[in-house]
C-alpha cells in the first residue's frame, strides 16, 4: 500500500511513531481480542479508536500504516489542522481514508466544526449541542451519526446526560432529521483498579438495552466504552467502540 510522505522532516518523525507504536499497538489488539474472546464475542464486534489529541499527525500517519483506520480526537480547533495535514502528507485510496471521531466535549460556538469531518460524534452531552448540531447539519444537507453521552456515575466533574435524563432527550432528538443516534458513550471514573469500573460499563449497556426496547426503530448499535485504563473491561460489559489513546501513542505532552 503506497503512502508516500511528501517531507523529510515529516518522514522521519513518523518513523520514529512507527517504531514507538507497532509494539504497543500489537499488544492492545491482542488484549481486546483476549478480552472479546473472554466474553464469549468476536474481537470483529469491537473497533479501536486510536486517540491521537496530543499527538501530531505524523503519528496519526505511522498509525494508519499499521492498519489503523479510526481516529478519536477531543477537540474540533486541534482535529481540524491535523486532518488537514493527514490528509496532505498521506495517500490512500478514496475508499479507504482515515476516520475520524470526534470524543470531546463541544462548545456551541464550535458547532458547526463538528459537522463534515467526523464520521461519528461521540460526545452529544446536552440537548442544546444537539439542537445546534441539527441546525447545522440541516443547512449543510448531512445527516450526522451521533452517540449520546451518558454520565453513569454521576460525578460533578463529567459532561453527558444523567440516565434518568436520557429518555426525554431522545423523545426530542430522535425527530431530528439531520442526527441519526447510533448508541451511547460514557467515560468509567478514573480508579486505581480498573474492575471498578465495571458497573459503570454495565449500567450503560443496561441503558441501552431498555431504549432498545422503548425505540425499536433507532438503530442503538454502538456502546463507546473502554479507555487505555479499563478497556479490557468495557469489552467483557459489551463496548463495540474503544477509544484508546496513551497505550498506542505513549504519554501525550499537555
Ligand atoms: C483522551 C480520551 C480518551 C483516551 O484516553 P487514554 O487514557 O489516553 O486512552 C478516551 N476518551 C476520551 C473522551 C478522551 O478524551
Amino acid at each position: 500500500m503506497p503512502t508516500p510522505v511528501q517531507n523529510a522532516m515529516s518522514s522521519s518523525l513518523v518513523d520514529q511513531y512507527l517504531q514507538r507504536i507497532r509494539p504497543r499497538l500489537d499488544k492492545v489488539q491482542e488484549r481486546i481480542r483476549s478480552a472479546a474472546e473472554r466474553a464469549g464475542r468476536s474481537a470483529k464486534e469491537v473497533t479501536l479508536v486510536a486517540v491521537s489529541k496530543g499527538h501530531p499527525a505524523e503519528a496519526v500517519i505511522a498509525a494508519y500504516r499499521l492498519g489503523v483506520r479510526d481516529f478519536g480526537e477531543n477537540r474540533v480547533e486541534e482535529a481540524g489542522p491535523k486532518m488537514g495535514r493527514v490528509s496532505e502528507l498521506l495517500t490512500f485510496p478514496p475508499d479507504d481514508a482515515p476516520r475520524w471521531h470526534l470524543i470531546g466535549h463541544l462548545q456551541s460556538r464550535k458547532a458547526a466544526q463538528a459537522i463534515g469531518p467526523y464520521v461519528l460524534i461521540h460526545s452529544v452531552d446536552r440537548l442544546k449541542i444537539a439542537r445546534r448540531l441539527e441546525r447545522f447539519a440541516a443547512e449543510v444537507g448531512r445527516v450526522q451519526p451521533i452517540l449520546l453521552e451518558i454520565n453513569v456515575s454521576g460525578e460533578a466533574s463529567k459532561f453527558g446526560f444523567r440516565p434518568e435524563e436520557v429518555e426525554q432527550a431522545v423523545n426530542e432528538i430522535v425527530v431530528m432529521p439531520h442526527l441519526r443516534i447510533q448508541g451511547l458513550m460514557t467515560m468509567a471514573p478514573l480508579v486505581e483498579d480498573p474492575e471498578e469500573t465495571r458497573p459503570v460499563f454495565a449500567r450503560l449497556r443496561a441503558l441501552r438495552d431498555r431504549l432498545v426496547t422503548l425505540y425499536p426503530t433507532v438503530d442503538w448499535c454502538h456502546l463507546s466504552m473502554g479507555m487505555s485504563n479499563d478497556f479490557e473491561i468495557a469489552i467483557e460489559e459489551g463496548a463495540t467502540l474503544v477509544r484508546i489513546g496513551t497505550a498506542i501513542f505513549g504519554p501525550r505532552e499537555e
